[in-house]
């Protein structure tokens, strides 16, 4: 699909890793931050933009999805050095980037090796695994408002947590890339370290079905997994989305499922483990279009 025109009516099947949804009325694939923002000020853009990146994160419900969705390509830019940060635009792979670091001599980097998402992604979820976090070694941010403006903020103008980023400048602003500083050491030890890490995640994941990895956070001092597989729900499913049987908070789809079969799954799941534990779960994927029947 031609990058940095608008397209019109496109099934989002392809954009996320869960392989469901409906149809954008208006999709464009960002290539150049540039065009984009002179896109946006020519007002060629149907607001409400959404920005995306590889849709590992996201439930694109079935359905027309109104406004624009901005895909920001994972083809995007080269990762440049320059005076100790590490810039990459947030089409990057975080894969890519992990790997860049690694064979540049830094160390820290592997928990991204497995994220499959955008730098944008990873920084607008703060996506992080095995105790690190991607805000842990941001340093400044590159972003976009609605009227095209491109704005360069510093980490101290957002409230960071776990899965939690909020700009305290703005709701409406959107990244285009970021600084991120990495330590100083030995490419083999970096190396080794995200290719132990991949095939953790090999073993202990469904990586062959089509999934967007953890569907909930962990509440304070527990596991969103261990509570739906004590809730018996390991291997559960609604039509063609299935509780993984590898890690039961992840939700697959077994080939013909409907965004709406995993969303059905998902409130399922939080009845039953409130039911069983007494605990109510987040989501930690995020929803993009309205809601069957929310009218
Ligand atoms: C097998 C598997 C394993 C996973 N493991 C992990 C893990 O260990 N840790 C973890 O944290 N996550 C994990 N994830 C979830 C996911 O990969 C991460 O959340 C990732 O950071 C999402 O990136 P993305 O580019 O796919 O974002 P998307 O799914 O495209 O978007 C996620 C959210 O970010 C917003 N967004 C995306 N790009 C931008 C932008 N440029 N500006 C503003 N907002 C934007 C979207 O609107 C959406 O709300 C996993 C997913 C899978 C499928």
């Amino acid at each position: 699909m031609e990058a940095n025109i608008i397209h019109h009516n496109v099934s989002l099947k392809e954009f996320n890793s869960w392989r469901v949804g409906g149809i954008a009325k208006n999709f464009y694939i960002c290539t150049d931050i540039n065009v984009l923002s002179s896109h946006i000020k020519a007002k060629l853009m149907e607001y409400p933009l959404t920005f995306i990146g590889l849709g590992s994160n996201t439930l694109f419900r079935d359905g027309v999805i109104e406004g624009t969705i901005i895909m920001m390509n994972k083809a995007m830019g080269d990762i440049v050095q320059e005076h100790g940060y590490y810039y990459a635009e947030a089409g990057i792979s975080c894969s890519k980037l992990a790997k860049h670091v690694a064979k540049t001599g830094h160390e820290g980097s592997a928990f991204l090796a497995g994220i499959p998402g955008t730098v944008g992604g990873a920084l607008a979820m703060n996506a992080g695994c095995y105790g690190s976090e991607a805000w842990d070694f941001v340093s400044k941010v590159l972003l976009i408002d609605l009227n095209g403006n491109q704005v360069t903020r510093y980490k101290d103008e957002f409230d960071i947590g776990y899965r939690k980023v909020i700009n305290n400048k703005s709701n409406n602003e959107y990244f285009l890339g970021a600084w991120f500083i990495f330590p100083e050491g030995k490419k083999e030890v970096a190396e080794n370290a995200i290719k132990n890490l991949l095939r953790h995640r090999k073993e202990t994941q469904p990586l062959n079905w089509p999934t967007a990895g953890s569907t909930f956070r962990n509440p304070p001092n527990n596991f969103a997994a261990k509570l739906i597989e004590d809730s018996d729900l390991k291997g559960f499913s609604i039509g063609g989305a299935q509780v993984s049987t590898k890690h039961a908070n992840f939700i697959i789809n077994l080939g013909n499922a409907s965004a709406f079969d995993i969303e059905k799954l998902i409130k399922h799941i939080k009845i039953k483990v409130f039911e069983v534990k007494e605990i109510t779960l987040e989501t930690e994927i995020r929803f993009i279009g309205e809601e069957i029947g929310s009218h």
